[in-house]
């Protein structure tokens, strides 16, 4: 990942601030920000973490980030931590979004502003600002790739005429995180009247979230679940032809399931079922540049990164970031002012025009899958 991977080993400035009151300070060289990320096990946390504190230290303000290793009670500890240094501004990546309400209230007592990133944080009055993708549309396009996959929708996303019927199954992401039911909600949209038409079937039955959902979005949970699919559903020759998946990590244990049972082949054009995913994570580019995994959807971290720097400094100089959602993300007791970016499907053949044109990995990342 060019960009990060230069940035990485700036490291955390933030340490020697000695505590400023709130967002009592006003020199910018003196305002510490505390950066919260929930884990370093999928490169999009980190590419987010290194963008984050790379863009605010641009802006010349000082920056504690940490990563949480996807433990709830460490993510608060550290947030805890940055409120104790006298943090002016915290942005939060939450591991699980209802278990941060604690240290939102020591952040609004001590008049720290926060900001939920990418995912929001729920059930307190004291989320200020949320910056994320149309995370519904995320899912919409993970739906939508499934069916241009099976060949159910063309490239420009209209019905061909093909009844199938296509045997799927559906993967969901960590219940926890708001963000996967927002994805669920986009993909089952999207996916129903075909279910409801005969076109898709699911024969596990599994179609509710709850049965669907992967823990910390975890790739041996995904990867075990799609064992005992294909052992309890389609142990009697029954083919898959499709699976739904909301991130790579997701993707990849799903695909060494289907690899590993045999049956299915190596690639697409040799039998494998068409997967999704999500976050144009390498490992996952370089499999859709090999016929492996279909597609992904491509979410510029950098420029979440860079919206999020930019309303951090508007709130730092007393101002309202600009939102251009402020109806969608009720966090349960208030609807959170967002400002939402948009997200490209990545299929095989547009990893060039999205993801090398643009930097976000070279050629040869994507030849070589690290
Ligand atoms: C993010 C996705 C990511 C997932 C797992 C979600 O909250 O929006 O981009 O794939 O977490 O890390």
């Amino acid at each position: 990942l060019v960009g990060a991977l230069a940035l990485a080993g700036c490291g955390g400035a933030g340490a020697g601030s000695t505590g400023s009151e709130g967002s009592g300070s006003t020199d910018k060289g003196d305002m510490l920000i505390g950066v919260s990320m929930p884990t370093e096990t999928s490169e999009r946390w980190i590419a987010d973490g290194n963008a984050v504190q790379s863009g605010l230290e641009d802006a010349g303000y000082q920056v504690e980030l940490q990563y949480a290793g996807d433990d709830i009670p460490t993510q608060g500890q550290q947030i805890d931590q940055m409120i104790t240094k006298g943090a002016d501004l915290l942005i939060i990546a939450a591991i699980d979004g209802t278990a941060l309400s604690s240290q939102l209230d020591a952040a609004a007592a001590a008049k720290i502003p926060v900001i939920s990133y990418d995912r929001l944080i729920r059930d307190s009055d004291h989320v200020d600002f949320y910056v994320t993708f149309d995370n519904y549309k995320v899912g919409v396009q993970q739906a939508t790739s499934l069916l241009t996959g099976l060949g159910v929708l063309d490239a420009d996303g209209k019905e061909t005429g093909e009844k199938g019927p296509f045997n799927i199954e559906l993967f969901a992401g960590s219940l926890d995180d708001n963000n996967a039911h927002f994805f669920w909600q986009g993909a089952m949209d999207t996916l129903q009247p075909f279910i409801d038409d005969g076109v898709l079937a699911v024969p596990s039955g599994q179609v509710k979230i709850e049965q669907a959902a992967t823990l910390r979005w975890a790739q041996e949970t995904a990867q075990k679940r799609m064992e005992d699919l294909l052992t309890a559903t389609y142990g009697n020759g029954t083919k898959l032809d499709g699976v739904l998946s909301p991130y790579d990590g997701i993707s990849r244990g799903i695909i060494t399931a289907l690899q590993g049972t045999g049956g299915y082949g190596a690639t697409i054009a040799d039998g494998l079922p068409i997967v999704t995913g999500q976050d144009a994570e390498i490992a996952s580019v370089a499999l859709i540049n090999q016929d492996v995994q279909f597609a992904t959807i491509f979410k510029d971290t950098r420029k979440l990164a860079e919206q999020s720097v930019v309303a951090a400094e508007a709130m730092l100089e007393g101002d309202d970031p600009e939102a251009n959602d402020t109806k969608t993300y009720d966090n349960g007791v208030k609807v959170v002012p967002s400002y939402l970016l948009q997200s490209d499907i990545v299929y095989k053949d547009n990893i060039t025009s999205l993801l090398v044109d643009s930097g976000y990995w070279t050629q040869a990342e994507v030849d070589s899958g690290v």
